[in-house]
């Protein structure tokens, strides 16, 4: 693996994750995205759907990393239906720095349905 995709690895709960050091319920997994139950529900649905590679946040984000975009949304979708979802609704969120209240520095799309939302977000 290129050493860009390695840094900041090292202390990064979510590359333990997908190198399965750290348990989770992964509910897809491909060469770029996987995707996990949250271990604290914020919903009867929260997936986290993450980029294989290492990237602390949107913030982060390359012009070289737009296909990574895309295809994380695009696994956003797919799950969506999977898990029959779409007509009822859900919530995507992507918290970008500790201020919004990101709290794990590996860009993370949160997936949630199941409950009302509210607008706007608290
Ligand atoms: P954020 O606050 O946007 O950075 O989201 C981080 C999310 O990661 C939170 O919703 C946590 O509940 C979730 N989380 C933290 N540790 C784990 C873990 N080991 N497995 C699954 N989800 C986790
Ligand atoms: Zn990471």
């Amino acid at each position: 693996m290129e050493a860009s995709i390695r840094e900041g690895r090292e202390d990064c709960l979510f590359c333990r994750i997908i190198e399965k050091k750290i348990p989770s319920k992964i509910v897809y997994e491909d060469t770029r995205a996987i995707a996990f139950e949250d271990v604290n529900p914020q919903a009867p649905v929260h997936l986290l759907v993450i980029p294989v590679k290492h990237i602390a946040s949107l913030s982060a984000i390359q012009p070289k990393d737009d296909a990574i975009l895309t295809h994380l949304f695009s696994v956003v979708s797919r799950l969506a239906r999977e898990k029959g979802i779409v007509e009822r609704g859900y919530r995507t969120v992507i918290n970008s720095g500790r201020g919004a209240g990101q709290t794990v520095f590996h860009l993370h799309v949160h997936l949630l349905s199941g409950r009302p939302f509210q607008w706007p977000p608290g």
